[in-house]
């Protein structure tokens, strides 16, 4: 199973979250619905990068 790491911007906290498995093409930007454990909330994550969907840092 293929996970992604990337930065609560609720509690600052590095989160591993697993994806499901998905043939997409490398180049596309594919952002995976989690329910985060840290803060219970949900977040739009890269699978790829594991950047938040409008971070802009
Ligand atoms: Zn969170």
């Amino acid at each position: 199973m293929p996970h992604v790491i990337y930065k609560c911007p609720r509690t600052a906290m590095k989160v591993q979250a697993w994806v499901a498995e998905e043939i997409t093409p490398p180049t596309a930007t594919t952002f995976e619905l989690i329910r985060c454990p840290a803060c219970t909330q949900v977040h739009f994550v890269n699978r790829v990068d594991g950047k938040l969907l409008g971070d802009k840092s």
